[in-house]
């Protein structure tokens, strides 16, 4: 059973790599995010409450992240661990996590914030599948449509430049002391996420000791 949190900015490749290490693995991938932009298209009570400070950039409120994760994570469908992704985001949502569950490692990808910028104005994601795209260096084969299923590609409500800056101050502010909560505990990982995918997947492995990534598998 393997318990990872990853961390880092946003646009700095969380979702990607925790994908790539879910498919590998066998783990549940938990993306708060996610599961927040999921209620607000099904339009529940609980995408009411989030909509506005997620466009905004801004952290929706501890109680209600904790009962999101509580409930994720009492569905146990994680025989082989999980992953999870984009929590916790501040001291109070960290201290919850650890009183409940032990973490074998943190995985934190580094990226500076003008890279950041360049990154997330230029992402764009598909609403119907979920694919990530980026107009610099993963486009679309057809400009505009997923390459999976053919829907439009939407821009997310918060990578406007607004709510980026909104969340790089928040992460610096409020998530970096995370980090050294976590450190304290000699569970962190640094990774550089600057090159490219294949090449930050084969860093992760190797600094958790897992076998070797290729990019056909
Ligand atoms: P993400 O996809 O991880 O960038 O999350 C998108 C938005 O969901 C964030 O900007 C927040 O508004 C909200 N969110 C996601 N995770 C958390 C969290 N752990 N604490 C508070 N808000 C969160």
């Amino acid at each position: 059973m393997r318990k990872y949190v990853i961390m880092g900015v946003q646009g700095s490749g969380k979702g990607t790599q925790a994908k790539m290490l879910r498919q590998d693995l066998d783990l549940a991938h938990i993306s708060v995010g996610d599961i927040f932009r999921w209620h607000v298209r099904q339009h529940t009570k609980i995408g009411a409450q989030v909509k506005r400070a997620m466009a905004a950039g801004e952290l929706v409120g501890d109680d209600l992240v904790e009962e999101v994760v509580r409930r994720r994570l009492g569905i146990h469908d994680w025989n082989y661990g999980f992953i999870i992704d984009g929590f916790p985001r501040n001291g109070r949502q960290a201290e919850f996590f650890m009183e409940s569950y032990d973490i074998d490692a943190v995985i934190h990808l580094e990226l500076p914030d003008d890279e950041v910028r360049r990154r997330v104005l230029s992402r764009r994601l598909c609403p119907s599948c979920g694919m990530d795209y980026n107009l610099i260096a993963d486009r679309p084969e057809v400009e505009g449509r997923c390459d999976i299923c053919g829907h439009g590609l939407i821009t997310r409500a918060d990578d406007t430049p607004e709510a980026l800056e909104a969340r790089l101050t928040d992460y610096h502010a409020k998530t970096r002391p995370v980090l050294e909560l976590f450190r304290r505990k000699e569970v962190v990982h640094d990774v550089d996420g600057r090159p490219p995918v294949d090449e930050v997947q084969s860093a992760i492995r190797k600094t958790l000791g897992l076998s070797g990534y290729r990019a056909d598998d």
